[in-house]
């Protein structure tokens, strides 16, 4: 059995000790074990960092950002392997792998700016020959805590702005596809980072609550759901650490009754089915506006379910695979119940589907509801699956209400021709993204990425400035250069007595 190991300076691959199995969804068969790690493999890397990471921050920032460069064109070169690593693990098809592997890329190439975005803040003549002036320095090791969702863009968020801003930076991936972090941890070295600066620790809770204990680990960054990523906030913070943690979605897009409705269909089957839903940008609530855009709205919607092409990974026509395991399946499934038991309207069951000669794979159709309340668990709940669900709304004050009093608040979408109404939407809507006729609005690298309520802890989101801040902290010098040579009279006669006195007060510089 192939066994998935750290990337640790020195580690050499031990026998024993615990693993878990690494699934292929389109088969349903274990391919590879991933080692647990703990304490003691923490440590090795913790060493480690400690030993490269002061080298590394007095690299001058441009031989940094070149290092990003040279990784940049490594990935690409290597994009078809690394897409079909990632899908091999998590079942999304190679199209969607690309563009995991792609949006995180996309980070990297905010990074190889850096020389310019950490330039600090200068004032000339904040007082009397006085100067102040700021710069961002990194904090010293950072870790990384990700999701199985996306196994390259949501690590190369994290790691990417850490070390490009100087500090070495430590990965815990998610269990179930742990093998591309460890190939893009294998393309930075090749690109010129010096060991130690990067490293993965695979494991489960025991390494990620080593993790969050650890005195020499200043910063954590976390991907996740909601419980957990609550959890590693508080856990983080006791332990003196600044923490950023994402947690889970469920996103609406309002149709309003004079929103393009063929786009809205076209918008919805990838955005609610894509990456068999498993995406935290997903949009798993469909609100329409009205009674009649309801009835529309279904009708069109129905057909484009059906001509979903559910398949295998390698598939070229599948619009999606299977989802990542088998528990994963059993809890959609769990949810469709529910959804039924709730009093729900079952329009569409994708439970039970097979795909010929992959019988075992963990394939799920696609579902749709209708008729769902804002009382349903399976409403109040993040399902994490092609489950589509149609909520009515009388009006848009109705529709706006809905996201706004959700516990989850990541990302939103309105689809109108209405500029007001748009507008209106965006300012008062209590989300973090907001799409207009835009399904998936996840933001460019150079703005930021990051949910409100339940959908984040902490107050700094991922990548763009706000990812600088969170893996830097700033230092501000006050300066005056006094004039003149050491030989100064001194004393009285050059005002002694009053620049004592002075120097027990604050000084105001105007
Ligand atoms: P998860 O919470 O199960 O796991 C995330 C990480 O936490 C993994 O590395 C895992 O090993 C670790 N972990 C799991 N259980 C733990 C425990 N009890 N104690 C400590 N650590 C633990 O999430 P997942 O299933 O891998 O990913 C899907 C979830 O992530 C969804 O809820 C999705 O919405 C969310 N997500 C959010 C964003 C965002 O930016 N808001 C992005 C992607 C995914």
């Amino acid at each position: 059995m192939r066994v998935i190991d750290h990337h640790i300076v020195g580690h050499q691959g031990t026998a024993g000790g615990r693993v878990s199995d690494v699934y292929d969804p389109n088969t349903g068969q274990v391919q590879a074990q991933v080692r647990l790690g703990s304490q003691a493999e923490l440590d090795r890397a913790i060493a480690a960092a400690q030993a490269a990471q002061p080298a590394w921050a007095a690299t001058n920032p441009q031989r940094r950002a070149r290092v990003m460069f040279a990784f940049k064109a490594l990935v690409e070169a290597n994009m078809d392997e690394l897409a079909h690593l990632l899908s091999s693990e998590h079942g999304k098809v190679i199209a969607d792998s690309k563009g995991d592997i792609q949006r995180g890329l996309e980070v990297i190439e905010f990074c190889c700016g850096i020389p310019h975005i950490l330039k600090g803040e200068y004032t000339q003549g904040a007082g009397p020959g006085i100067d102040v002036y700021s710069m961002r320095q990194p904090l010293g090791i950072g870790a990384g805590i990700t999701p199985f969702n996306f196994p390259a863009m949501i690590p190369l968020w994290m790691s990417g702005v850490a070390i490009a801003t100087g500090n070495a930076f430590i990965l815990k991936p998610s269990e179930r596809d742990p093998s591309v972090p460890v190939r893009l941890a294998e393309l930075f070295r090749e690109a010129g980072l010096p060991e130690g600066i990067l490293q993965v620790v695979q494991g489960d809770k025991e390494m990620v609550d080593a993790i969050l204990d650890h005195p020499a680990i200043s910063a954590v960054s976390f991907v996740g759901s909601s419980d957990i990523a609550h959890y590693v906030y508080n856990r983080g913070v006791a332990a003196g650490k600044r923490v950023q943690a994402m947690g889970g979605a469920k996103n609406h897009g309002i149709v309003m009754p004079d929103a393009d409705l063929d786009q809205v269909v076209a918008d919805l089957s990838g955005a609610a089915f894509g990456s068999a839903g498993e995406r935290c940008m997903a949009l798993p609530v469909v609100v329409p506006v009205g009674e009649k855009t309801a009835v529309a709205l279904r009708e069109k919607l129905l057909p484009a379910i059906e001509a979903l092409r559910v398949g295998v990974s390698t598939d070229a026509e599948a619009h999606y695979g299977p989802v990542v395991n088998a528990a994963h399946k059993q809890r959609v499934e769990n949810w469709i119940q529910t959804g039924i038991d709730e009093g729900a309207e079952l329009v569409v069951d994708g439970r039970g589907f097979k795909l010929q000669g992959h019988e075992e794979g963990f394939f799920i159709g696609p579902s749709l509801f209708d008729h769902v309340t804002p009382d349903m668990q399976s409403y109040k709940e993040e399902i994490f699956g092609p489950v589509l669900q149609i909520v009515r709304a009388p009006d848009f004050e109705t529709a706006l209400r809905l996201p706004s009093e959700h516990q989850y608040g990541n990302g939103v979408a309105i689809f109108t021709r209405n500029g007001h109404a748009a507008r209106e939407f965006a300012a008062r809507v209590n989300v973090g993204m907001v799409g207009i006729n835009v399904p998936i609005p996840v933001p460019v690298a150079y703005h930021t990425f990051g949910g409100w309520k339940r959908s984040a802890f902490g107050d700094t989101n991922q990548h763009g400035m706000e990812g600088v801040k969170f893996w830097t902290k700033v230092k501000t010098i006050t300066q005056r250069w006094p004039d003149g040579t050491v030989d100064l009279p001194r004393g009285s006669e050059d005002g002694g007595p009053s620049r004592i006195q002075d120097a027990f007060v604050i000084p105001t510089m105007g």
